[in-house]
């Protein structure tokens, strides 16, 4: 199915008012492509209300720097039944979280998204599995309206251009992606000032808890099938001197993958309430989207995710068996 622009844009410039959200605890595709519509809309005077799904509310801190924040409220403040609603980077509805309700009784739920284990959900899709980030999908939006890339819709854009591809290292980096990155910067984005905020910086503590993170590392060369599993944890302990949020764990997993020995690498990070959140990158055969959408999450063929209660060597336990049986 390919992406409906027509009915998208009738339904859109039609609307009142439009209700945005993105998936619960967003990243930087999710929101950016979320507030950067968000922004697009407010700017020829449509109103917006835009959220999403986590209660307690808070921006993560490393997306504070995104333009269009102050377009956002609290998922208490969301219609209960948007006449018009938009879904960003979000593969099911119950990825909305609190905001799944309002999506469910929406009139119309156009849904912009990349996942291919993508439900189908919603009454328009602008669904398509081989975009680099939803943020593709996005900009189409937005041009298809007719609405000017200024620098601040275009900040949001190429923020979440940027981290789906891993800084343009991923598979999905096409021609047609450094094309958009070009007409983005264009735009006025300064790429090195989103690499720094994205990438390029951190509290002191973080390296005390990145330390402990890579000291606990495992090697197991005979897991995922003989290719190697390296993974490790991050505890609350790990964080709690600093006083780091769960986010500051997100970047441990960008040093573990690296390790030769293994295709599969994985980092278990305890959240507030001693549940796991547990990434998981693979290389180049190893499909880690479909073993965690086995084990409740989802995600792409080479980064995916789930959540798990219980004891961090159950839940690489589950990941063994989930990559072993593909
Ligand atoms: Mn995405």
């Amino acid at each position: 199915m390919s992406p409906d622009w027509g009915r998208a844009v009738k339904i859109v410039d039609g609307a009142d008012r439009v209700c945005l959200a993105c998936h619960i605890r967003p990243d930087a595709d999710a929101l950016g492509s979320m507030v950067a519509v968000a922004l697009a809309l407010h700017g020829r005077g449509q109103r917006v209300v835009a959220s999403f799904g986590d209660e307690p509310f808070a921006v993560p801190a490393i997306l504070r720097f995104l333009p269009g924040l102050d377009l956002l409220s609290p998922p208490a403040a969301y219609p209960a039944r948007p006449e018009v609603m938009l879904s960003f980077d979000a593969a099911s509805i119950d990825r909305l979280g609190a905001l799944a309700r309002p999506a469910a009784a929406a009139a119309e739920l156009i849904v912009l998204d990349h996942h291919a284990s993508n439900t189908g959900f919603g009454t328009v899709s602008l669904v398509d599995p081989d975009a680099a980030a939803t943020a593709v999908l996005a900009v189409g939006l937005i041009d298809q309206l007719g609405l000017p890339l200024t620098r601040d819709v275009a900040l949001g854009l190429y923020a979440g251009l940027v981290t789906d591809t891993g800084s343009f290292k991923f598979s999905a980096t096409t021609p047609q992606v450094h094309g958009l990155a070009a007409r983005l910067i264009a735009a006025g984005v300064d790429p090195a000032a989103v690499s720094r905020e994205l990438y390029d910086r951190a509290p002191f503590g973080y390296l005390g808890m990145l330390a402990a993170a890579l000291g606990r590392a495992q090697l197991d060369r005979a897991a995922a099938r003989s290719r190697g599993l390296v993974w490790t944890t991050v505890t609350r302990a790990d964080r709690t001197p600093s006083n780091l949020p769960l986010d500051a764990a997100e970047s441990v997993i960008d040093v573990i993958r690296r390790t030769d020995e293994a295709e599969v690498a994985a980092v278990l990070k305890e959240d507030d309430n001693g549940g796991w959140q547990v990434s998981v990158r693979s290389k180049e055969f190893i499909d880690v989207g479909i073993a965690c959408t086995e084990l409740g999450g989802g995600g792409h063929a080479r980064a995916a995710g789930f959540s798990y209660t219980g004891r961090p060597g159950e839940a690489i336990g589950a990941l063994m068996r989930a990559l072993d049986e593909q």
